[in-house]
């Protein structure tokens, strides 16, 4: 197996002041292309630390990544280390800086004349396009290993990253299926699927759990099983279909987008407790405006009857946070909106708020298109974990509507 180590620069990565984005996402996808990552390290922006951490990696391994210290500032010393490490000369590229010019010049009335040190290549270098961002990246080759050079800002070094996997990939890469489930305990689905995994030695399967993205069944296998995988998947799929909500990166607002634009429906959303965050989520995907009318952040009890024409009987008898009340607000929200289908949230996030017969974590969702259908929860958590689920919940139902409603 191919050796591969990574450079994060930047002395904000040793103050704490960011995560080491980078270095996870390179690790993952490094594994995936088929490397054992040997070490990762960080080291502050000075040249000679870094001259002599790419002395001392570059002859261990057969891919060097380093990451940050591309950019314009004096600060960026990536190109120069790297150049002096591997006794290579750095020299100006004039087309690669007419070329940065002109980038910079979409943005900018003026070109700083420090821009010039991003046009600096190493002698023998490929030169990688960055398409978000002014700093390109390098690649150099020697006695067939490579040391690559990526931006800092991880929107622009994970584009460019995808763009060499294919020049990166060993004979070992993995191949991957992530499926994703929001509503099945992942105890439950390993029960519905203990006959179909562990029956099998050629596929690494891994579990993953939290309430952002549910549960998500990894499952891993070399190139040559490629073809085992896709079967196993389309077994698991038989017996779990009806929960997963995606395969992949597929985020569940997006599949909740795609499912809406499908059905030529719209939506709107009441929201309490989750104040906005199940409207970001939606808003989150492009293309949302085709489907989502809007919503309505009704936390105090005042603009629930104001606004989403919720009764004071209603307040005064079963509380904001009832069945009787998330109805009320999903009608208001229809006659107020239109939208085909409209949902309404109200919960207690707490800490405090609580009441024996509503304890903190209790949260009502109502879906409301031609009926209505409630929903009881009791979610464990702080306050940002109660909302968040909540949300997610709230998505993940409006899924399984518009699923049914599409078979009907
Ligand atoms: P720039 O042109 O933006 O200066 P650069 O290649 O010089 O890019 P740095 O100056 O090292 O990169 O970092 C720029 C920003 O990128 C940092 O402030 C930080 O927000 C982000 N960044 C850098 N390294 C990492 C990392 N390892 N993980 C996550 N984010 C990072
Ligand atoms: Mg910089």
């Amino acid at each position: 197996m191919k050796k591969a180590a990574i450079i994060t620069v930047g002395s904000e990565l040793l103050e704490g002041l960011i995560l080491n984005r980078n270095a996870q996402f390179l690790c993952q996808e490094l594994k995936n292309l088929g490397y054992r990552v040997m070490k990762i390290s960080t080291i502050g922006d000075h040249l000679e630390d870094i001259v002599d951490e790419v002395k001392s990696l570059f002859p261990k391994v057969h891919l060097l990544i380093l990451t940050g210290g591309l950019g314009p500032t004096r600060d960026d010393l990536t190109r120069e280390a790297v150049a002096k490490a591997l006794n290579r000369k750095l020299f100006l590229d004039q087309g690669l800086k007419a070329k940065i010019e002109e980038k910079v010049k979409k943005y900018h009335s003026e070109i700083p004349s420090n821009i010039e040190r991003q046009a600096f290549v190493i002698e023998g270098a490929k030169v990688i396009d960055n398409p978000v961002g002014s700093a390109p990246g390098q690649l150099l080759e020697e006695n067939g290993k490579r040391v690559i050079l990526l931006p800092g800002p991880p929107r622009e070094l994970i584009p460019m990253f995808e763009s060499l996997k294919d020049i990166l990939k060993t004979p070992h890469a993995f191949h991957q299926v992530t499926l994703k489930y929001y509503s099945i305990p992942e105890a439950f689905l390993e029960d519905l699927l203990r006959e179909i995994l562990y029956s099998q030695d050629k596929v690494e399967v891994a579990t993953m759990a939290d309430h952002v993205e549910g549960v998500r069944l990894r499952l891993t296998t070399s190139a040559e099983h490629r073809k085992f995988l896709d079967e196993l998947v389309e077994k698991i799929l038989e017996k779990t279909g009806e929960y997963l909500y995606g395969i992949n990166d597929e985020k569940m607002e997006e599949v909740v987008v795609r499912l809406l634009k499908e059905s030529g429906k719209t939506l709107a959303v009441a929201e309490s407790c989750t104040g906005g965050m199940l409207s970001s989520l939606i808003v989150n995907v492009p293309g949302a405006s085709n489907v989502f009318v809007g919503g309505v952040v009704a936390y105090s009890n005042d603009l629930k009857k104001n606004i989403l024409g919720v009764k004071e009987d209603t307040l005064k008898k079963y509380g904001a946070v009832s069945e009787q009340c998330v109805r009320e607000m999903a009608e208001g929200l229809k006659s107020l909106t239109g939208a085909d289908i409209c949902i309404a949230i109200s919960g207690i996030a707490g800490p405090t708020g609580g009441i024996p017969t509503k304890p903190v974590g209790t949260v009502l969702i109502d879906l409301f298109e031609q009926d209505h259908v409630t929903m009881r929860y009791n979610f464990s958590g702080d306050r940002n974990t109660i909302r968040t689920r909540s949300a997610m919940i709230a998505l993940e139902n409006l899924r399984k509507h518009l699923k049914e409603s599409g078979r009907l």
